[in-house]
């Protein structure tokens, strides 16, 4: 992956060595995220799209406190998912008018605590809105909220698909209007709609027809609504190559599609945002996870290489955090960048399970014990996404460089 540099044959993260960085961390298997690259991506995002299109960081994709704090004065707001994730957006100094949640179960505690906080809450059924009017009377101010909108379509070649057909996300298009109608009779402060159908996408035809149709649906459904769009949330999905011949996504179609959508809304529905909810695009290519080879077996001519870290710490890499037929994510030893492949050998964590595969049947260069595998691609549904208590080894560290 190029977008870490590489001197004499060491994989650099933030310009460090990898072995000193490790150093510094202290302790093997760890997650380092680099800040440069976080806010070049950002700042490449926005080069792309049309000026009018707000950009929000779905923190799901990776809540590290200092990770948060970083990105959110980059972006124009903070999506969370959980009252637990709330907590971190509001302890990084974000604006509460620019922080929304999302989630289809949420319990009413977290909903009460929403109110409170005075963020936009994204009502996704009829019971999670009785339970607002509640909280607004309870304390005197009507919560801000919007109607996540399951669609009547899906998003085509979607790793993930998050809208279309039955869903437990938001309320079926159908049901909508009579939301809207029950909205508007408990005088909430009605904001707009949010629309996700997919996510891990790298086809942008596909996400530029079901942002199209995202946005003819929020029209129909605005003629139904309580009072004007403010906002309307396209949701997240773009995608990251992960797998040999998987490309870059193409923004430029995506920016020019959303520069009429823009337009279109200007008079369609004046004064509403255009937001766009991302994780895994914004944060995904930054990380890396680093473990420690600590053992090379060889089982009937075929090596293993063993290490310190595995699926307890990076549940997606191992292949098990939905992907349907196993691949490789991309691989390396840091500590030999530029050293010839020697043979095809399978790199292995510490758990006793055939599931702990971190690469199968690779061609990486000869290795020793104590260097240092990489997992590219890691920023992203990495430590918070993976099974840290199974087996009881020890957590995995995480460090933004
Ligand atoms: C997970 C999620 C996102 C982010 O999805 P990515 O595919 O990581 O961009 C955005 N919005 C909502 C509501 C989500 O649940």
């Amino acid at each position: 992956m190029d977008q870490f540099a590489v001197r004499d044959g060491e994989l650099l993260v933030g310009g460090i060595p990898l072995r000193r960085l490790a150093a510094r961390v202290g302790s093997t298997p760890f997650y380092a995220y680099d800040r440069t690259l976080l806010s070049a991506r950002v700042a490449q995002l926005r080069s792309a799209l049309p000026t009018g299109i707000e950009l929000h960081y779905a923190m799901k994709a990776n809540p590290m406190p200092a990770l948060v704090g970083h990105m959110a004065p980059l972006v124009d707001g903070i999506d969370v998912a959980s009252a637990g994730e709330l907590k971190i957006a509001l302890d990084a100094g974000t604006d509460p008018g620019c922080i929304s949640f999302a989630g289809p179960g949420k319990r009413d505690a977290e909903l009460r605590q929403a109110v409170a906080a005075g963020i936009l809450i994204n009502v996704e059924s009829f019971r999670e809105l009785a339970v607002l009017a509640e909280a607004s009377q309870a304390l005197g101010v009507p919560a801000r909220v919007a109607v996540r909108v399951n669609p009547d379509f899906e998003l085509k070649s979607s790793g993930m698909k998050m809208g279309g057909g039955p869903k437990p996300f938001g309320v079926d298009a159908e049901q909508v209007p009579a939301l809207l109608q029950a909205i508007g009779r408990a005088e909430l402060a009605f904001e707009g709609f949010h629309l996700f159908a997919g996510s891990q996408n790298l086809k942008a035809e596909a996400i530029v027809e079901a942002q199209q149709k995202s946005f003819a649906l929020a029209l129909r459904l605005a003629e139904h609504a309580p009072g004007p769009v403010r906002t309307l949330n396209l949701g997240g999905g773009l995608g990251i190559p992960y797998f040999p011949g998987e490309q870059r996504l193409d923004l430029a179609p995506i920016g020019a599609a959303l520069g009429d959508i823009v337009a279109e809304a200007a008079t369609a529905l004046p004064g509403a945002a255009i937001v766009l909810e991302l994780g895994r695009y914004l944060v995904g290519e930054a990380g890396i996870y680093v473990c420690r080879i600590t053992d090379i077996k060889v089982s009937r001519g075929h090596t293993y290489l063993v290490t310190d870290g595995g699926l307890h710490h990076h549940l997606s890499a191992s292949g098990n955090f939905g992907q349907v037929l196993r691949k490789n994510y991309p691989v390396t030893i840091g500590t030999r960048m530029g050293e010839p492949a020697a043979e095809a050998v399978s790199v292995v964590g510490p758990l006793c399970t055939p599931l702990d595969l971190i690469a199968e049947r690779m061609a990486l260069p000869q290795a020793a014990e104590g260097d240092l595998v990489v997992v590219f691609q890691s920023g992203a549904y990495g430590a918070s996404a993976s099974p840290q208590a199974f087996l009881g080894h020890p957590g995995v560290a995480e460090v933004l460089v």
